[in-house]
């Protein structure tokens, strides 16, 4: 059997087939600025670049459609290629031999029957895992579902087990059952390593995620005991049967009940789900690793048949919503307002089925379900909010409304918003309560909405069949802030993650995710210092010190390192906010000495400037609004001070 093609072979392809070269072939690439290249995108329909390659970091990415990656996925997307396919073409294209582990030589595409294969590798896994669930080694993982208040009904009814800790207590059996190494290691099940397969799900509660046909293609896994070193959750990888921005969990449980009901609802995971079904909610689904996405909406659109009612999109006085319903619930925090967005801004005609439902004290419906029991599960749901009036209340919300300014600010940011409500009836409703909440005429904020609706003539491009042409304005998910305020920002983060050690002392450290004016940002900060921050930068630098001596070697693998481990463990659109400011085109001349560092230093400390500025203008605020002697004005007095004292030391120091 053909085997897994050489790691220091596959690193020699990507030294060889320059990202340049190969990308230039298919699209005329201009100078974008040092390290920078732009053109057309192969994979949407433009007429101004957004197309970008950095050969220094073989990475590309078009901010239109935030498609990205390295040589390899330019080639396997511009191809309809695997993986392994990819680098094949790549090596004979640029003359690199390919060793495979088991000395054989290329492999021909899919054999006939891989697919069921791949599925019975997954059966024969579950089992596994199911009956380890009960043997006596399994008492944390039994723990960990009767702690969540799962007894065997749920656990049998979602298959769920659990992997032992061994390396190859899964791969030993599936051997005996007659799979190949290929197999193992094509099913996901398996990792190779260097000295042969070894089990992916380790120590784990194992959740198999399953087709619409019941068919388990993956598994969902969290990590038990402690160790630091593994993710809390894993899931399979892209394999030929499992894509992850088309599985949805508990979908085949769910499927009969959506239709019926003509209600899905979302939650964010395995147990919320089955915490969920256990209350009654039979139509909950989660994804898996990944957030909502065109392609999910589509299988969902499938099952809810998506006859549209005119009159979706509202709660009546009794509790019931004409037409389908897509219910998401989030534990109430910004990350849920930024998807709450999102999936606005991803499909107009699914927004006005769309209802978002948030607990008030942030709890999932796992922790609701083991806290507070089934009527709660149940509860929030039906405490729905319809999207429209989430994002608009969650814009108006990060606004001071108590001054003219900020109602002006907040009639502009719900403009557009309103302007993307075709239903022309829902419109005048969500108009008249907008126009409420600012304390406004609902004439003006009418006005306001149309000459919205003027500047984006083309609200809805979609195609017949209700996707997305590839250039649709609809799917701009990092979208580039023109502001100036909200450009410094994005370049102070966008230097950090590429030139980390060129911030290091500059304050970074002093800014909060508060610091940040966009999402986006805030959510890119958060990931950063999750990460520890400038901090686990250095360690990584004396790491790479230790491994190819002090210099630019070990700095760019430093930073390289680094920068994967912000990438690890985060969603998809996390991700690609990442990417984008990793491929942010910095405005300074990178080629010149000192530039950078000069240009990270200086964009750091005006932002630090800045936010010591909005605190102390809070506090001020906060003091003007308090009685005097209240503990309140006692509290906003002393963090003054402490401001003004930070504010005092820090600009000694610039
Ligand atoms: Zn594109």
């Amino acid at each position: 059997m053909p085997g897994r093609i050489k790691r220091e072979d596959i690193d020699a392809v990507r030294e060889r087939a320059r990202i340049e070269s190969v990308v230039g072939e298919h699209v005329t690439l201009k100078g974008a600025g040092a390290g920078s290249m732009k053109g057309l995108c192969p994979f949407h329909d433009e007429r101004t670049p957004s197309f970008h390659v950095r050969p220094g970091l073989g990475l590309w990415h078009c901010f239109g459609c935030d498609e990205g990656g390295d040589v390899f996925s330019f080639i396997q997307k511009l191809n309809h290629l695997s993986f392994v396919e990819a680098v094949e073409y790549l090596a004979g294209k640029y003359g690199v031999t390919l060793r495979y582990e088991d000395g054989e030589g290329p492999r021909r595409g899919n054999e006939p029957g891989k697919r069921q294969r791949l599925l019975e590798a997954h059966r024969v896994a579950q089992d596994f895992y199911r009956a380890y669930l009960d043997s006596p080694d399994a008492k944390e993982a039994r723990e960990f579902l009767q702690g969540r208040g799962f007894g065997k009904a749920e656990v049998d009814r979602f298959g769920v087990g659990a992997s032992p800790s061994g390396w190859d207590g899964l791969i030993r059996h599936l051997r005996s059952k007659g799979f190949t190494e290929e197999e193992l290691i094509g099913s996901g099940l398996a990792v190779q390593g260097n000295r042969g397969p070894y089990d992916r799900f380790r120590n784990r509660v194992m959740w198999p995620i399953r087709d619409l046909t019941g068919a388990t293609v993956g598994f969902g896994a969290r990590r038990l005991g402690d160790d630091p070193n593994s993710p809390k959750y894993l899931n399979t990888p892209e394999t030929p049967i499992y894509k992850k921005s088309q599985v949805l969990y508990g979908i085949d449980l769910a499927k009969k009940d959506i239709a019926k009901q003509r209600k899905v609802v979302i939650v964010e995971g395995y147990t919320d789900v089955m915490a969920a079904h256990a209350s009654g909610e039979t139509t909950t689904v989660a994804t898996c690793g990944t957030a909502f996405g065109r392609e999910h909406t589509q299988i969902v659109r499938r099952l809810l048949g998506d006859v549209q009612s005119p009159a979706a999109g509202v709660v009546l006085s009794d509790g019931r919503a004409p037409g389908g319903q897509v219910i998401f619930t989030f534990d109430g925090d910004e990350a849920g307002k930024a998807a709450a967005r999102r999936a606005y801004v991803q499909d107009q005609s699914f927004a006005a089925q769309t209802f978002v439902a948030v607990d008030p004290d942030g709890k999932d419906p796992c922790d609701l379900w083991v806290e507070r029991g089934p009527e709660a599960v149940r509860h929030l749901i039906s405490s729905r909010v319809p999207l429209f009036e989430f994002v608009l209340r969650s814009v108006l919300g990060e606004l001071d409304l108590s001054n003219a300014e900020g109602r002006v600010q907040g009639l502009r940011a719900c403009a557009p918003i309103l302007a993307g409500i075709k239903d022309r009836a829902l419109r005048s409703e969500y108009i008249r309560q907008v126009a409420g909440w600012l304390g406004m005429e609902p004439r003006e904020v009418e006005s306001a909405q149309q000459s919205a609706s003027r500047e984006r003539p083309s609200q809805d491009t979609r195609n017949a069949d209700g996707t997305y042409p590839a250039s649709s304005p609809g799917r701009r998910p990092s979208q580039v802030p023109t502001d100036p305020a909200s450009l410094s920002e994005r370049y102070a983060l966008a230097v950090t993650i590429q030139h980390p050690l060129d911030v290091v002392g500059a304050g970074f450290e002093m800014l909060e995710a508060d610091s940040f004016s966009v999402p986006t940002h805030r959510l890119v900060f958060d990931v950063i210092t999750a990460n520890g921050g400038l901090d686990s930068f250095l360690d990584e630098l004396s790491k790479a010190e230790k491994e190819v001596g002090v210099g630019s070697n070990s700095v760019d693998l430093a930073v390289r390192r680094w920068g994967e481990h912000l990438l690890d463990g985060l969603d998809r659109s996390a991700r690609d906010q990442v990417t984008a400011l990793v491929l942010t085109d910095l405005p300074v001349n990178e080629g010149e000495a000192g530039a950078i560092r000069d240009y990270a230093q200086g964009i750091v400390r005006s932002l630090v400037r800045r936010d010591l500025l909005r605190q102390a203008s809070n506090l001020q605020a906060q003091l003007r609004r308090s009685e005097p002697e209240s503990e309140e004005y006692k509290q906003a007095f002393i963090q003054l001070i402490d401001v003004d004292r930070k504010r005092r030391a820090y600009s000694d120091l610039s």
